[in-house]
């Protein structure tokens, strides 16, 4: 398949474009992969296409009325049900991990789907964009690893809502650290007073 892209900080790849000869569109994501399916969904409802959603992830979906979302532990049943119940001619399109995308295309398979029925587009990467709402700057983070941001060295704690707005996610000051940031600021001031 395609390399991997980054996840979260942009438009992960853009689809080429909605099966034209398909009867109904299947969108399965991680809730991660799906601003990768954002425009082909809207596109499908836009021209009133017969489609269905399901969203794997802790990220409600306010635009889509029609997701199905899901956690992970339902995860497995809730897309075999949604292929299940996918017309014969149905295109199925999938945004996640490569373990993700690899799950559903089995899944896809064992009931029936031919790989040219399902088109994948791979969130790799771990970086996410965070904004900082203390110095107002945005920098890509590791998703694994603890936030602090590169401008003012705040620790921030991410919320998980991303921000269409700011094309970004959005940090606050991780409640826990901020009487040990006064107190390097304190010793910062001392220190300078002291010099
Ligand atoms: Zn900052």
């Amino acid at each position: 398949m395609q390399a991997a892209a980054v996840l979260n900080q942009g438009p992960v790849q853009i689809p080429a474009g909605l099966e034209s000869q398909a009867k109904h569109h299947l969108f399965i994501c991680q809730s991660g992969g799906l601003r990768a399916l954002d425009s082909l969904i809207a596109k499908a409802r836009g021209e009133a296409l017969s489609h269905a959603v399901v969203v794997v992830g802790e990220d409600t979906v306010p635009s889509i009325e029609s997701a199905c979302c899901c956690c992970e532990e339902q995860a497995a049943s809730e897309i075999s049900a949604a292929l299940v119940q996918a017309p014969l001619e149905t295109a199925v399109y999938v945004a996640g991990t490569p373990a993700f995308r690899d799950a559903v295309q089995n899944q896809a398979r064992t009931l029936g789907f031919t790989d040219e029925q399902v088109h994948a587009y791979v969130t790799g990467s771990v970086l996410r964009r965070v904004f900082c709402t203390h110095c107002y700057t945005t920098h890509e983070y590791d998703r694994n690893q603890r936030v602090v941001c590169s401008n003012c060295k705040r620790p921030l704690s991410v919320r998980e809502r991303y921000s269409r707005y700011l094309g970004a996610y959005v940090g606050i000051q991780a409640k826990q650290q901020v009487s040990e940031m006064n107190a390097v600021h304190r010793s910062r001031k001392a220190a300078y007073h002291d010099g």
